[in-house]
């Protein structure tokens, strides 16, 4: 019986990834991506080539958009394994966005092998800028296939990367890989090198700091309060972000709503989310924690704000003004802040005087990286995938099977 492997969609864009493995009639499909370029609204964006009539399961790599925003298009009947802080982290997202996952979700535990049909996957805890990446080793009919996911080897879990780099898998025949950042000279300082730029910026900064942030990039949250622990400053919080950092207590020491230096600010959008005065019991407890955004503006200590256009709003009805004293710092990719949203949060500090700040790096290997990575894995051949320029930058890799989206190749 052959293996068969086909990139329904991610051979030539970053994102969006739908792979499937076929072994007679059992099938995994790796991820379910929304392509990031979709239009928000958009629908029948399962790729046209992959069967949805017969059974398959889905293995999610990790809880971003361009891995498992199809999840609500795919079929229902479909099991779907990933690791247990994902699926919360999906359920969470779907929750605050009106979507729904309508697949029964069955965790996996990290480095624990299961079996799927003629499948064995191992999944493998990695560095992203997505809380619970992993990247999957699957084994069938004598054939052994990594795919990386998405991966950096500069974030707070790099020794992961480099230990995997140190003990490969043995005898793999193809690697998937990732390839976001080739080609480019986007940063990839470290987490820590960040943590340096904060504290000084903290430091420099009179007033309050403002930093937009996703708070799903917890790397990035622990970056900036161990920043405030070390200048004395208090990391506020919104209600989103401090419930996602509570669910995901349980799996590392992370900062959360109660530890000292850490404020939740309740915002009227996100309290009628949450279900209003007498609704969620997290949002009950959270009032009691939680500050006024009007405190924010009479500082009884400094603050190191959250900040995002829906929050702003919220700001300005309490009557936040930035000033020249505060700074303010994008914290993501600097493409988003060309966005509407992205140039809005720019304009309110830019019409006070604010300081402005760029401190970030990438959630994806370096250039470099991503080719010393591929050389220690030593597969039989790469796939490219999540990438777009794949085609220019092939050199100092392991040998390359360039496919086409749904096209398959037998293994
Ligand atoms: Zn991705
Ligand atoms: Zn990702």
């Amino acid at each position: 019986m052959t293996l068969t492997l086909t990139v329904h969609r991610a051979t030539d864009q970053i994102g969006g990834n739908c792979i499937e493995l076929r072994s007679g009639d059992e099938r995994l499909i790796l991820d379910v991506g929304r392509p990031l370029d979709a239009p928000k609204d958009a629908t029948g964006l399962i790729p046209s080539t992959l069967d949805v009539t017969r059974p398959a399961t889905i293995l999610i790599s990790h809880p971003h958009q361009d891995h498992y925003g199809l999840l609500e298009e795919a079929p229902a009947h479909w099991s779907v394994r990933c690791g247990e802080p994902t699926r919360r982290l999906m359920v969470i997202t779907a929750n605050v966005t009106g979507r729904t996952i309508p697949q029964a979700i069955e965790p996996w535990s990290t480095g624990v092998a299961f079996n799927i049909g003629p499948f064995q996957v191992t999944p493998m805890l990695t560095d992203h800028s997505a809380f619970d990446a992993h990247m999957l080793l699957i084994e069938a009919q004598g054939r052994r296939v990594l795919y990386s996911g998405d991966f950096r080897r500069h974030g707070r879990k790099s020794t992961l990367v480099e230990c995997l780099m140190r003990a490969p898998p043995e005898d793999l025949d193809v690697l998937l890989m990732e390839g976001t950042n080739l080609g480019s000279d986007k940063p990839c300082v470290t987490e820590s090198d960040l943590e340096g730029r904060f504290v000084e910026l903290f430091r420099k900064t009179s007033g309050r700091v403002f930093v937009a942030w996703s708070a799903q990039n917890v790397d990035r949250t622990v970056t900036l309060y161990r920043a405030c622990l070390k200048t004395g400053r208090t990391l506020v919080i919104d209600l989103y972000t401090a419930e996602v950092m509570e669910m995901l207590a349980e799996f590392g020491r992370l900062p959360a709503p109660g530890w000292r230096q850490v404020k939740v600010v309740m915002t009227a959008g996100l309290r009628r989310r949450y279900g209003g005065v007498d609704g969620d019991v997290f949002a009950e407890r959270m009032a009691k924690l939680g500050m006024s955004a009007a405190a924010l503006e009479q500082p009884d200590e400094p603050f190191v704000v959250m900040t995002r256009p829906s929050l702003i709003r919220d700001f300005v009805r309490k009557g936040v003004v930035p000033t020249s004293d505060d700074a303010w710092c994008w914290s993501q990719w600097r493409g988003y802040l060309n966005a509407p949203d992205g140039a809005a949060v720019k304009q309110w500090f830019d019409a006070a005087g604010s300081r402005a700040d760029h401190i970030h790096t990438s959630g994806h290997a370096s250039t470099s990286d991503l080719r010393e990575f591929a050389n220690a894995i030593n597969p039989k051949t790469l796939v490219p995938i999540h990438g777009v320029k794949w085609d220019e930058n092939q050199e100092g890799f392991p040998p390359i099977t360039r496919l086409k989206d749904g096209e398959p190749l037998a293994l």
